[in-house]
């Protein structure tokens, strides 16, 4: 039997989102059903809403960060069963491919599928999400913008039973993402200086992440004074308002060094910041491109000539250059032990039908982070 399921769908960029019945086809093969209890309001949503990200295919379910309890699950399904509780992962992980079996689950090569409008485990035409007749696509087959949601099993990773839903919802992307940019991409090494451009939902994760590396400072840069504050509260050493106070002053305090890493997390990255960022920058240092552009623009602004003649690095990362069946596990670990902090990030809550207020209150810098419960 089909399931009919309330979800926040896009008709195309630059409308709100409207919440409507979608229809659920039964899990097929490698398929599990999950009964969303939170998602988290990621800004590559917003990406969407604001065109920066051009999706293939409209009606589309907003939502890739999420947890919940799966309730039924397809043939040959061996990862889960009906009651366990689960983290979804916008980056599937086969386990088979070659990046998979070499430690690199970001870069599963079912990542090529995420934007695909049949599901990863159907061939094309295959219907599964449907409003009437059409097809509705959903953010990186996941979609969690929806009170029950057919999924992957690769998309999908167990956790314990009584860990909080809204924390590992918000592990599954922006934490993990800003944690890993820190940890595993930048490499910090205890007694580094770190920068940290932008302190969102995934900024304020690189500053927990170079903290708990060991890094000697941690210097969170962002406009909005909250932000700041939070940042401080969260292991920050040292905080400006902008890239330009940030180059007044951190010649001074860090002796002359400069950062051996900076972490770049805006909202939206332009080509203009890449030169500031290197700026901050030691000899030999690190600046790690976490944020996404838009995905038209390709012009950037570098001194190639410093570039090369200090010797310096610039890394792009997806997923914080993590493993999502490794690291859902392991920061939920440690949020358990009290290392990293998650309950102070949530900001707001929401209904799913509060869902244009919650972005709005993001694009007033209201929020670390915003959650929808179900
Ligand atoms: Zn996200
Ligand atoms: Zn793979």
């Amino acid at each position: 039997m089909p399931t009919k399921t309330n979800a926040a769908v896009l008709w195309g960029p630059n409308q709100d989102w409207k919440v409507e019945e979608i229809t659920l086809d039964d899990p097929g093969p490698g398929e599990i059903r999950v009964r969303t209890a939170v998602a988290g309001m990621c800004h590559s949503d917003e990406h969407v809403v604001q065109g920066d990200m051009m999706v293939p295919h409209f009606p589309f379910v907003g939502g890739h960060e999420g947890a919940g309890e799966v309730v039924e699950v397809g043939p040959g399904v061996t990862s889960v069963r009906p009651g366990d509780h689960v983290a979804m992962s916008f980056i599937p992980s086969c386990g088979r491919c070659r990046y998979c079996s070499t430690g690199r689950q970001n870069l599963c090569d079912e990542g090529a599928k995420l934007f695909d409008t049949h599901m990863m485990t159907r061939g094309m035409g295959d219907q599964s999400h449907t409003i009437g007749d059409a097809d509705v696509a959903r953010f990186a087959q996941l979609g969690t913008f929806s009170e029950e949601l057919l999924l992957s099993e690769n998309s999908v990773v167990r956790i314990e039973p009584d860990l909080p839903f809204d924390v590992a919802a918000l592990v599954s992307c922006g934490v993990a993402t800003g944690w890993g940019s820190a940890v595993h991409r930048a490499n910090v090494q205890p007694g580094d200086n770190v920068a940290v451009i932008g302190i969102g939902g995934v900024g304020i994760n690189a500053v927990q992440g170079a903290r708990m590396a060991g890094a000697k400072r941690v210097i969170a840069i962002d406009p909005v004074e909250f932000k700041r504050e939070k940042a401080m509260e969260l292991g920050a050493t040292h905080t400006y308002s902008s890239i330009e106070e940030a180059l007044l002053a951190v010649p001074d305090l860090t002796w002359g060094d400069m950062c051996d890493s900076v972490i770049l997390v805006p909202g939206v990255v332009k080509g203009d910041m890449i030169e500031p960022a290197l700026n901050l920058a030691a000899k030999g240092g690190t600046l790690v491109v976490t944020a996404i552009g838009n995905m038209f623009e390709s012009d950037v602004t570098m001194n190639l000539f410093m570039l090369s003649m200090m010797n310096k690095e610039v890394k792009g990362t997806v997923f914080g250059s993590g493993n999502p069946r490794a690291d859902i596990p392991a920061l939920l670990a440690m949020y358990r032990e009290g290392q990293l902090k998650l309950d102070e990030l949530i900001t707001n809550r929401y209904t799913l039908s509060q869902v244009n207020q919650g972005y709005q209150d993001m694009r007033d810098g209201v929020n670390i982070r915003g959650v929808i419960e179900f």
